[in-house]
């Protein structure tokens, strides 16, 4: 296997262009062609020992690095080494020898952690599986994603990390394969992939959504449904206020009759128009499970197209409007939704992994999003959207649902949630905009969590105060992973030192 390839010094940008550093290294690390996946992990996961232990030998911090996708400076590590992970992308079946005895291995999947979402999404197809749930996009990395608790719309998942049900995680001190007590993979198997066992509930939930300050993760094991299709109706349409309160009280069946199909929906998601919520038209996203059916050929382009390009891009010339900003928008949303798919096109039918769309990199984008209770949502409506245009507004505002999330530091942390996203571009007015929704939600006394990943104006005090007694059992988890604070130290960044993750 060829040696991790390190391109050296180098000032590295992040994928959205929103936070650069000056890297000491850029180290890539190599794939392991070898067939099994227990023999391709060892391999990867001794390359990461060696260069961590090297990191730590000369007092370099080091920063795993998926797709850079996120916007916060999560992946930022000035003088430091970022680690990239892009390659290690290869999924393996696993079968019955290798898990423990009454866990069925038809549904797990082994997956190294820079294969990226759309990967996932292939590979799962070959076998059979379908993931359950999965960002808007698809060209995050698998543990990427997991770190940050990145989610969609679907109304009873959590976010990505849901799937997880084990890792290897790699730290100075040795390669470890971390479970929750119950024990999913054999004894033979963990050995085979260079790991030391350690089962532990909290370390596992402190592991799924890390903001990668719990050491290097290398693999995965992911559960994923038996291959299913979703139907999709994609649809402007004019809202009113009692569907919001049916989306408050998860009244999404009759929401849904009412715009959609009569039938339960597995996934709906609502983009608003903030300056004229009630008198322009959304943009809505409802999908509905159906039964795979091999004779249905993938579609010539993914199911999705929320638009977000088209409506940033729009976001950026409205920037210096004040007049006519809620017709701009519309005309941008009717561009996002130029093709829509309603009740009467029954052909709009796909497998889960084609609802989702590549992205093309779009420099100077502000995203920035709160969760909290989805009961909270009918009371929070109008002064969440009066906050964000008194500070001059974004783009759009969309609205999506989901169940409690896993992890510790998850920000699904409600039995139900609504996830707001504020997007717009990359400017002063949107950064205003998201600063006065979070001070009314305080003001309102409506507690929430923000994303890891986004622009979140977050901080030590505030981050201990969303998560309460789990933001202290994700540290003792950690202590628990890297007993030495010298490994510990390793992973230490400026953002997660003021985040209080290290
Ligand atoms: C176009 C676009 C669409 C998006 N859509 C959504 C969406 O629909 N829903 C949503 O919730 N979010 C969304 N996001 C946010 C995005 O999903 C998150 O920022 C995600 O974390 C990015 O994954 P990544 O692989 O790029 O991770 P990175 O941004 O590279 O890393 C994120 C964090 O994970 C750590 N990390 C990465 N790999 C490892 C590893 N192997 N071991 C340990 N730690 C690691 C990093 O150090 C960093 O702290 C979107 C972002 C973009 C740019």
């Amino acid at each position: 296997m060829p040696a991790p390839h390190r391109h050296g010094a180098l000032r590295w940008t992040n994928y959205h262009g929103t936070e650069s550093a000056d890297l000491a290294d850029l180290v890539e690390l190599t794939n392991s062609t070898a067939e099994s996946g227990r023999d391709a992990l060892r391999e990867v996961a001794r390359d990461v020992l060696a260069l961590l232990q090297q990191a730590r030998a000369a007092g370099i911090h080091v920063r795993p690095l998926g797709s850079g996708w996120s916007p916060s400076p999560i992946c930022i590590v000035d003088g430091g080494w970022l680690v990239e992970t892009r390659r290690i992308n290869r999924c393996f079946r696993l079968d019955s020898d290798d898990v423990a005895s009454g866990v069925d291995a038809s549904r797990l999947m082994l997956v190294q952690a820079g294969a990226t979402v759309d990967e996932v999404n292939d590979s799962a197809e070959e076998m059979g599986l379908s993931l359950v749930t999965g960002g808007a996009s698809n060209g995050q990395t698998l543990a990427g994603a997991a770190a940050t608790g990145t989610h969609g719309s679907v109304l009873s998942a959590g976010g990505i990390q849901d799937h997880i049900r084990a890792l290897q995680v790699v730290t100075p001190s040795g390669i470890f394969w971390v479970e929750p007590q119950q024990p999913l993979m054999t004894p033979g198997f963990v050995a085979h992939a260079g790991s030391t066992i350690l089962r532990d509930d909290d370390v596992f939930a402190a592991c799924l959504v890390a903001v990668g300050a719990m050491g290097f993760v290398t693999a995965m094991v992911i559960a994923c449904e038996p291959i299913y299709m979703v139907r999709n109706i994609q649809k402007r349409a004019r809202l009113t206020r009692e569907h919001v309160t049916r989306l408050a009280d998860g009244d999404f069946r009759v929401f849904s009759r009412e715009l959609g199909l009569d039938e339960d929906p597995y996934f709906a998601q609502v983009i608003l128009n903030p300056f004229d919520p009630f008198d322009k038209d959304a943009l809505l996203r409802l999908l509905y499970r159906r039964a795979y059916d091999p004779a249905i050929p993938p579609p010539p382009r993914p199911l999705a197209g929320a638009g977000y390009d088209a409506l940033t891009l729009i976001g950026k010339a409205m920037a210096g409007f004040d007049l006519f900003r809620a017709d701009v928008l519309q005309l941008a949303m009717r561009a996002g939704y130029a093709v829509q798919r309603d009740v009467d096109d029954p052909e709009a039918v796909a497998t889960w992994g084609n609802t989702t769309e590549p992205h093309n990199p779009i420099a100077n984008l502000f995203n920035g999003s709160v969760t909290m209770a989805r009961a909270d949502l009918e009371r929070a409506f109008d002064p969440l959207i009066e906050a964000f245009l008194s500070g001059g507004g974004g783009t759009v505002v969309t609205l999506r649902f989901m169940k409690r999330a896993a992890g510790l530091l998850a920000p699904a942390r409600f039995d139900d949630n609504v996830v707001i996203d504020f997007d717009g571009p990359r400017s002063d007015v949107s950064h205003r905009s998201y600063r006065a929704v979070v001070a009314r939600l305080d003001a309102l006394g409506i507690r929430f969590t923000r994303h890891w990943g986004k622009t979140n104006d977050l901080d030590a005090a505030r981050v201990a105060h969303d998560y309460g007694v789990d933001y202290h059992r994700f540290r003792a988890a950690q202590r628990r992973m890297m007993p030495d604070p010298g490994d510990l130290a390793v992973f230490g960044s400026d953002c997660l030192t003021h985040l209080g993750l290290i």
